[in-house]
């Protein structure tokens, strides 16, 4: 099954411009916004550019334990200093909700003053663990997505769009799309 467009290039970016515009009305003494890496590079590039407010901009890693064993582990933490801070974490797609989970619990037991989320895609049909997500770009059906940040195997992060793709597809090949997607 070749790969559809989700959202456009266009609607990711007036999402964009909502979405900063949300945040730079909220915090309008400043927020601290953590970038979770590596999949919300772009939507944080392009967010940070139209916002009206000066934030303070860090990232964080983490990784999964195991597949599916619902434990994830810091592989590279922020350098600032949360405490009495207003933060925002900012994730490409919240899935399961751990991830966003056990970001707000670390960034709150270092006396952030406040922590919220903002998530590109939230796709709360997945939800395991119910967790509030401020401000969210698009809500999305059960769909496993690549491009703009999301990966395959490294695939597919510099798409300017969102597209389906079909896992079984990429696991027997990983470049099944790179043909198609960007020779045109
Ligand atoms: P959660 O902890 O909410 O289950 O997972 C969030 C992370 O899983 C995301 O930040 C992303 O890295 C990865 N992920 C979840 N769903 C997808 C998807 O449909 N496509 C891609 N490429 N990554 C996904």
């Amino acid at each position: 099954m070749a790969p559809s467009v989700l959202i456009s290039a266009a609607e990711l970016q007036s999402a964009v411009r909502r979405l900063a515009g949300e945040i730079s009305a909220a915090y309008e003494d400043g927020v601290v916004l953590v970038a979770v890496l590596k999949g919300s590079i772009p939507f944080m590039a392009d967010m940070l550019r139209a916002m009206t407010v000066v934030p303070l901009v860090d990232f964080m890693s983490i990784s999964s334990y195991a597949p599916g064993s619902g434990r994830v582990r810091i592989i590279k933490d922020i350098d600032v200093d949360v405490s009495g801070r207003d933060v925002v974490i900012v994730e490409d797609i919240v899935d399961t909700g751990l991830t966003l989970t056990y970001l707000r619990g670390e960034l709150l037991r270092r006396d952030a003053r406040s922590v919220a989320a903002c998530t590109l895609l939230d796709r709360t049909v997945r939800r395991i663990v119910p967790t509030p997500v401020e401000f969210v770009g698009f809500t999305i059906d059960d769909h496993y997505v690549l491009g703009y940040g999301l990966d395959y195997a490294e695939r597919y992060r510099n798409l300017d769009r969102v597209i389906t793709g079909d896992l079984a597809v990429l696991q027997n090949d990983p470049d099944a799309y790179v043909e198609i997607l960007y020779t045109g």
